[in-house]
């Protein structure tokens, strides 16, 4: 019984300790990744695209325009210089 107890015990804290191991390796590679694909999927005007998408402009939120990779991304022809862009479509 007390052997049994030791066992689970000793499994208890491996198995934190695994768990620990994978948060610490998983937490900063999720991260480095995420922000990798925002900063690859960022539409910014003047910028040329990474992309192929169809994207909408947030401050009319009346345009949408196709971007295609490696094009310069045009203003708004509403908003200009106040143009911000979501992905709504990746193609
Ligand atoms: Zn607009």
């Amino acid at each position: 019984m007390i052997n049994q107890g030791n066992a689970f015990i000793h499994f208890d804290i491996t198995h934190l300790d695994f768990i620990k191991f994978v948060l610490t390796f998983l937490v900063p590679f999720g991260v480095s990744v995420y922000s990798s694909v925002i900063i690859r999927l960022k539409i910014v005007v003047g910028k040329r695209a990474r992309i192929n998408a169809k994207v909408k402009c947030v401050s009319c939120g009346d345009i949408s325009i196709d971007v295609k990779e490696d094009e310069l991304i045009e203003k708004c022809p509403k908003c200009g210089e106040k143009t911000k862009y979501k992905i709504i479509e990746i193609k």
